[in-house]
């Protein structure tokens, strides 16, 4: 029988790490129920044992964080930005275990977990950075000899609401702006990665960050975050996950008058024209499809194809995934590992079972929540399979009979996240860049991944239109007041 991915346990095993909520710079014990992070390569091996808090630990996370806020918001720039040096070398130092936890409890291959673990480290220098550059505006007034000037001035507590599969980059790449503008966070992850987020709280204490001023709380998020984001003293709350969750986490924060983010799917699209080196525009659609076997927001679901090279293209893309070894997420030269739990793995099965035009199925290691990387041919755009996002490796040929169609149909679905396109034509390059719907483009480059100092968000359903990451989350996590003095 497989096992889901969070247990609800009654004992606890004592060869793992026994991990707890972080609250005012302690770890919370004696909470009560305890619950299992398993990794999803091994369903029977357990990656952490897990002390849920209950719905009262979020008042005591937010007041700790309010209690806080002042002298850390006082702090001047570069003082905060000295902490966040400090938490980047702390998890430095910690780099080849954080590395390790991020591949076996969200079953992400290891190439890509230390490619993460990295990813934080400049995270938090970038942001490091831009607390000092913290600016404003002198505006002529209107009134003579009067100052007026504009600052940026912090949200106050914000809650971080953050999925599993960018276990450690996500929840970073909120808190570090947050914390460089003289916000305090209260991060609730998913249940599905508690151990990487409490090895973010680890890190931070062990850099010496503030009491009160980095809080996570593991546990139910349906509860926690019903909580979360009725709490008066939330003044921002940043999301990233499912539309489903995102909607609620709108319509509640919209209620309560509160900033919010929401960052959700994406069918991001490629388009391979005529002229494209099929190739190489098959080794970057193989790997957007299925590197970390599909789990990604950005990656590519959908690729669509001149008709005139789609047997060529279909040729070589078959051998560029046939290329990427499914295998555990330990294994140096692992692309595609499991996907994260049984439900998921039956989930996206189930809705791919049956349909006609395979053209590819992948080998899987026998155990584990493994899908086989899939790809679909002459797929019907209008069909589940072009409009749904799976969230596994599972890829959808679509026809296009020239460029204008390819845009029609990449932009016909209700998703606007990440596109790449194919192509030596620069005309047309350009002609792509403004005409697709999508926040984040690209040209002969694969729809994953962005730069970390670059802003990061979609369009349409994919996104409430604000941006994360670069001096774009700065924007999110300040307000603008402005001053006059008259003389
Ligand atoms: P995914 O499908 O990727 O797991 P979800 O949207 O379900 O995405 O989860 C993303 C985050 O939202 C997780 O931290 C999860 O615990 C949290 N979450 C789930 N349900 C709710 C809810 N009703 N209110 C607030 N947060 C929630």
């Amino acid at each position: 029988m497989v096992q889901t991915k969070c247990i609800v346990a009654s004992t606890s095993a004592s060869s793992v790490p026994h991990i707890s909520s972080f609250i005012n710079g302690e770890f919370l014990t004696g909470s009560g129920q305890t619950s299992l992070s398993i990794n999803p390569a091994h369903p029977e091996q357990t990656v952490a044992t897990v002390e849920w808090c209950g719905k009262s630990a979020v008042t005591d996370a937010a007041e700790a964080a309010a209690a806080a806020q002042k002298s850390w918001a006082n702090l001047p720039g570069p003082a905060r930005a000295e902490f966040l040096y400090k938490w980047a070398e702390q998890i430095q130092a910690r780099s080849a275990e954080i590395g390790i936890a991020v591949a076996q409890e969200v079953g992400k291959p290891i190439g890509e977990a230390k490619g993460e673990v990295g990813r934080c480290i400049a995270i938090l220098r970038y942001y490091a950075g831009e607390a000092v550059r913290q600016t404003g505006h002198v505006i002529p007034a209107l009134a003579g000899g009067a100052l007026q000037y504009s600052v940026q001035v912090p949200l106050g507590v914000v809650g971080l609401i953050t999925p599993w599969n960018f276990p450690i980059a996500i929840p970073l790449w909120k808190a570090a702006p947050a914390l460089a503008c003289g916000n305090t966070v209260v991060l609730k992850p998913a249940e599905t990665a508690p151990l990487c987020a409490i090895l973010l709280a680890e890190t931070a204490k062990a850099a010496g960050l503030p009491n009160g001023v980095f809080n996570v709380l593991l546990g139910d998020g349906v509860e926690l975050g019903a909580e979360l984001l009725g709490c008066a003293l939330i003044r921002g709350v940043s999301f990233t996950g499912s539309s489903r969750v995102g909607a609620i986490v709108a319509e509640r924060s919209a209620a309560r008058n509160i900033k919010y983010q929401t960052e959700m799917g994406g069918k991001n699209a490629g388009i391979v024209l005529a002229d494209a080196d099929l190739k190489q525009a098959a080794g970057l659609v193989a790997g957007g499809a299925m590197r970390f076997a599909g789990q990604k927001c950005t990656a590519t679901s959908r690729v669509i194809v001149e008709r005139s090279v789609l047997d060529a293209f279909q040729a070589e893309l078959i051998s560029a995934v046939e290329a990427l070894r499914v295998t555990d997420p330990m294994e140096a030269d692992c692309a595609v590992g499991p996907v994260i739990t049984d439900l998921s793995q039956q989930r996206i099965q189930s809705a791919i079972s049956g349909l006609i035009g395979s053209v590819y199925s992948g080998q899987v290691p026998s155990e584990g929540f493994y899908v086989a990387p899939t790809i679909f041919r002459d797929v019907d755009p209008a069909s589940d399979l072009a409009q749904i996002e799976l969230f596994g490796p599972v890829l959808a040929i679509l026809a296009a009979d020239n460029f204008d169609h390819a845009i029609e149909i990449a932009n016909g679905v209700p998703y606007g996240l990440s596109a790449a396109l194919y192509t030596k034509n620069i005309p047309l390059a350009l002609q792509y860049a403004n005409r697709i719907e999508a926040g984040l483009v690209r040209v002969n480059g694969d729809t994953t991944g962005v730069d970390p100092h670059a802003p990061f968000g979609g369009v349409k359903a994919s996104s409430s239109g604000t941006r994360e990451q670069g001096t774009a989350a700065k924007e999110f996590y300040t307000e603008t007041k402005t001053v006059q003095i008259n003389p």
